[in-house]
């Protein structure tokens, strides 16, 4: 069955009385050409589990049990599974899990359904969740390679900025602190059934093999990342102040020490400061 096929589509969501999510971020893929190109970028071949959020009726599913060992599929939405069993009939390959991502035990899905394989992530995400979604991913260490993953747009120029420059943002952070992230290419709003009112791009974030930080001072940087950026326009000491209770003259010595001005912003400093300075304050604690 042709899943990109407009009428295909249509016919096949109409006979299950399906209709569209707005809530849930429902636009399914209609554009031919993408789904496979994210399945190869995305680490879907031999020796993979996928786990994929969020399947739709199914067109990136398809792509990559075409091309990985297994494919495990999160989707919310009760009424795709019928369609699903339609749309995927045939291919054994892939478990369908009628859950809530945000609910489910990730590290127990990946070691039950890929036992022996290596684990990559990629989705269409629903947009309402894409953070939420990629800092699950991130913090729980979960024992994944990749994740590629369509967003919206400027979500994905936010996810893959430097950190230190005026696009980051905490999300900039978190990513960078626990791997690397790209733009892989643009997508259109017309590229989807219905069409948003947003453009897209697909990115891929490559997690490091170990964390930067023991758990302890990790959960301190990620404190800093989170005070600093919601008072973004404040002096570092002055958030850290007012959000952790730090004393400025703390904050003011450790930047002295680091050779960092006393006055700096959090979106001025870059990876390796921030690193830095969470590190001296730990040990001052
Ligand atoms: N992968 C399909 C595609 O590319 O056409 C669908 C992508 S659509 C943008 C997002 C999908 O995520 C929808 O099928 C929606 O029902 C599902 N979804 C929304 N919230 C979810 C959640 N909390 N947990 C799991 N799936 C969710």
């Amino acid at each position: 069955m042709e899943l990109t096929n407009i009428s295909t589509v249509k016919d096949i969501l109409s006979r299950h009385g399906f209709s569209f999510s707005k809530k849930l971020g429902q636009n399914f893929i209609i554009d031919p050409s993408i789904c496979p190109k994210i399945a190869e970028m995305g680490n879907a071949g031999e020796g993979f589990g996928i786990l994929e959020i969020g399947t739709g009726i199914g067109v990136l599913t398809k792509e990559l049990a075409l091309r990985a060992d297994k494919v495990a599929a999160v989707e919310i939405d009760k009424g795709l599974l019928p369609i699903l069993d339609e749309t995927l009939a045939g291919m054994e390959n892939i478990h369908i899990i009628n859950a809530d991502v945000m609910k489910c035990d990730l590290r127990r899905i990946i070691e039950e359904e890929f036992p022996g394989l290596r684990t990559a992530v990629c989705a269409n995400l629903p947009y309402y969740i894409t953070s939420p979604v990629l800092m699950l991913l991130l913090e729980s260490r979960l024992p994944i390679e990749s994740i590629t993953v369509m967003v919206q747009k400027e979500a994905a120029q936010r996810l893959c900025a430097k950190v230190g420059t005026r696009e980051a943002g905490a999300i900039t952070a978190g990513v960078s602190y626990h791997g690397t992230a790209r733009k892989l290419f643009d997508v259109s709003r017309g590229s989807f059934i219905p069409s948003p009112n947003v453009d897209s791009a697909v990115i891929r974030i490559d997690l490091n093999k170990e964390p930067l930080l023991d758990e302890e001072t990790e959960k301190l940087f990620f404190r800093i990342v989170r005070s600093g950026f919601s008072q973004r326009r404040k002096t570092l000491s002055n958030a850290l102040s007012s959000l952790m209770g730090i004393e400025k003259s703390v904050t003011q010595s450790i930047l002295r020490e680091l050779s960092i001005s006393e006055t700096v912003r959090i979106e001025a400093m870059d990876m390796d400061q921030l690193i830095l300075f969470t590190k001296k304050l730990k040990e001052q604690e």
